[in-house]
């Protein structure tokens, strides 16, 4: 796993920009060094703190709801998206609340 976001290199979506869907090609993210150090160390740049009030989400980040990290990717993320949260192992699915990029947790 070298991304958060699950499934889709899988669903073929690794041409960019060649196709014209609906879906419209998703904007790109260079990951930089959080200081998140509660995975390996490979695997830092796709997590962060929440700041809590005040602090705000990237279009490539998603709050993980069970242990307050913020999930990043290199890809812009969409509500339908499936992310995996490594510091508590928790699958979620991107959804939208409050015009912000929520995570639920799928069962
Ligand atoms: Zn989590």
């Amino acid at each position: 796993m070298d991304d958060p976001l699950l499934e889709l290199n899988k669903a073929g979506s690794e041409q960019p920009e060649a196709r014209n869907s609906s879906d419209g090609a998703r904007q790109r993210f260079v990951l930089g060094e959080t200081g998140f150090n509660e995975v390996p160390r490979k695997y830092r740049k796709f997590y962060r703190k929440w700041q809590g009030e005040g602090d705000s989400l990237a279009l490539n980040e998603v709050l993980c709801p069970v242990c307050l990290v913020v999930i990043r990717s290199s890809r812009e993320l969409r509500v339908g998206d499936r992310v995996y949260c490594m510091p508590c192992m928790s699958r979620l699915i991107v959804t939208r609340e409050d015009g912000i990029l929520l995570a639920k947790v799928v069962y």
